[in-house]
């Protein structure tokens, strides 16, 4: 999954940065609302964690530009402890949830899970198809009886594929959905990390149509 953080304070931001990697996001940084606004105009992101305090355009700004264009990704506001107007301005904006500073990561984490089960619209915590299961939480995954957890990368891949059963991604996507900005993509990484996943699982868990992409099965 791939989130766009939106924070101007440079301890904070990479703070969470470094807190969303080692929880197998891919993570893009933009430290003012333009920044924020041009990379919601040309990368289609999972998750936003948005400061409403920014420099240039503020969070409230965003926002409301970004309801106004359609964009419904699901966003997580950040605001100050006193700033109770801005919560009740940001969530009638249409922010989906928000966050009082100073917060701990583990509830970011926790708020960000919940509310990926809103937009896939479940409220299942473990996602799945039938026979393959991954929980984000623990990121244990199971197929066929055999339980694995599973680093970060091998999570964030095998969860892109499980938000939609059925759907073939391609390299590229896949790539997209494990890499941030600052990341370097190494070639065959994709593949690599497909092998692990069957190796653990069983090679049935994930299936391949040759020169398109990998899906998983939909399920009953
Ligand atoms: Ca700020």
């Amino acid at each position: 999954m791939r989130v766009l953080l939106v924070e101007d304070d440079r301890m904070i931001g990479s703070a969470l940065v470094q807190a969303l990697k080692d929880a197998a996001y891919a993570v893009d940084w933009a430290t003012d609302g333009e920044m924020a606004l041009a990379s919601l105009a040309t990368q289609d992101y999972d998750l936003v964690v948005l400061d409403l305090g920014l420099p240039r355009t503020d969070g409230l700004e965003v926002l409301r530009r970004l309801r106004a264009r359609r964009d419904a990704t699901p966003v997580l506001v950040v605001t100050a402890r006193d700033a109770v107007q801005n919560r009740v301005a940001g969530l009638d904006l249409g922010a989906d949830d928000y966050l009082v500073k100073p917060f701990e990561s583990v509830e970011l984490l926790a708020r960000l899970r919940a509310l990926s089960r809103r937009r896939a619209g479940s409220a299942q915590p473990v996602l799945g198809n039938g026979e393959l299961s991954l929980d984000p939480a623990t990121k244990l995954a199971g197929f066929r009886g055999t339980t694995t957890r599973l680093p970060p990368r091998e999570f964030a891949l095998l969860q892109s594929l499980l938000q939609r059963p059925g759907a073939v991604l391609s390299r590229a996507e896949l790539e997209e959905r494990i890499y941030g900005w600052d990341e370097e993509v190494e070639s065959n990484t994709v593949e690599y990390l497909i092998h692990s996943l069957r190796r653990k699982l069983g090679a049935d868990a994930i299936r391949n149509v040759r020169g398109m992409g990998w899906y998983v099965d939909r399920g009953q």
